[in-house]
């Protein structure tokens, strides 16, 4: 029982609750292959929080730990079947199984929704936002693995970044994948 207790826990991010890095890259490989075996759509979405090295200036770690948790409480929300990890500092990722680019996009939209709407005790002037990139199996093709989907979803995650903040981005491969 200890075992398998502490197993799960090497499994866990402490902060927020969710999945670590370590076990969502396992289930990344698992996920996509199995998407591709049966072929199924699959999105991969990555989140960051913006501009979050300033909050923590203003407030505190502590709050920014709070953020990171409230955030993941909002991001773990959904399917039953959508994997939610603690990718590393305020970056979150979302496996979304059986979930086209459009559906991705929906999905992702919602969240960022979800997010800038918080209401955050004791602040009720501040908004926190996040920014999302998306790249999806089925337009990847059979080059797709947990590779280039994050590469991909970090480079849409990038533009999205890059055109404002607080929005949803998704790339094709054809234009994201650099050549070797
Ligand atoms: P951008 O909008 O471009 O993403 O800007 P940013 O400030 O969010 O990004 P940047 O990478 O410059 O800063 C990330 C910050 O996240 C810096 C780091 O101190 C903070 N951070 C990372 N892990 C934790 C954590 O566990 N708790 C807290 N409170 N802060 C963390
Ligand atoms: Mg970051
Ligand atoms: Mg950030």
């Amino acid at each position: 029982h200890l075992v398998k207790l502490l197993e799960q826990k090497a499994q866990i991010d402490d902060i927020t609750g969710l999945w670590n890095r370590r076990y969502f890259n396992q289930r990344l490989i698992q996920e996509i292959s199995e998407a591709k075996r049966y072929s199924r759509p699959l999105s991969l979405v990555l989140c960051d929080i913006d501009r979050f090295k300033r909050l923590n200036d203003r407030f505190g770690h502590p709050f920014g730990d709070f953020v990171l948790e409230t955030v993941a409480r909002r991001l773990s929300g959904g399917r039953t079947s959508d994997i939610a990890c603690r990718y590393g500092g305020e970056e979150f990722g979302l496996i979304l199984s059986s979930t086209n680019i459009q559906q991705g996009h929906e999905v992702a939209e919602r969240l960022r929704v979800a997010i800038e709407s918080i209401v955050w005790p004791g602040k009720p002037d501040l908004v926190v936002t996040a920014s999302f990139g998306i790249c999806e199996t089925q337009s990847v093709g059979q080059e797709a693995t947990p590779e280039t989907m994050i590469e991909i979803a970090d480079s849409a995650l990038y533009k999205a970044k890059q055109s404002g903040r607080n929005r949803v981005e998704s790339t094709c491969k054809k234009n994201k994948i650099k050549p070797v």
